[in-house]
């Protein structure tokens, strides 16, 4: 297993609240969360970010993505809600284990920080 802290979450070596799990994806509270709904979306196997994404993750971005709407569905944000992937350093990223975050429950501003 690489040493990685999201590895760690989804071996539950690492101990987390989960919201969703599947075959290919965990989905689990961010622990420092910025709204009323803060979880981040996970593909099982270890991908570093999007930049490092290949085609044959075309998938689980999809599937990830997917699983967001279905959480947002369940908790009713749809009036309003977001997905992001932070890549790089200058974004935020600080966790190199490929994650998306879901963002929502509150008036989200644009263009974001
Ligand atoms: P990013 O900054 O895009 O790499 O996002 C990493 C996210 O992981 C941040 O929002 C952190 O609050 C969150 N995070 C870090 N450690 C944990 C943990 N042990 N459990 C849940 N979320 C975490
Ligand atoms: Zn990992």
């Amino acid at each position: 297993m690489p040493d990685c802290l999201f590895c760690r979450i989804i071996a539950g070596k690492v101990p987390s609240k989960k919201v969703y799990e599947d075959e290919y994806v965990y989905a689990f509270e961010d622990i420092r969360p910025t709204a009323p709904t803060h979880v981040l979306v996970v593909p099982k196997r270890h991908v570093p970010g999007l930049n490092e994404a290949t085609a044959q993750d075309a998938e689980i971005i999809g599937r990830c993505n997917l699983v967001a709407a279905k959480i947002g569905r369940e908790r009713n944000i749809v009036d309003g809600y977001r997905t992001v992937f932070n890549v790089g350093p200058r974004s935020g990223q600080s966790v190199f284990h490929l994650h998306l975050h879901l963002v929502g429950g509150r008036d989200l501003a644009w263009p974001p920080g």
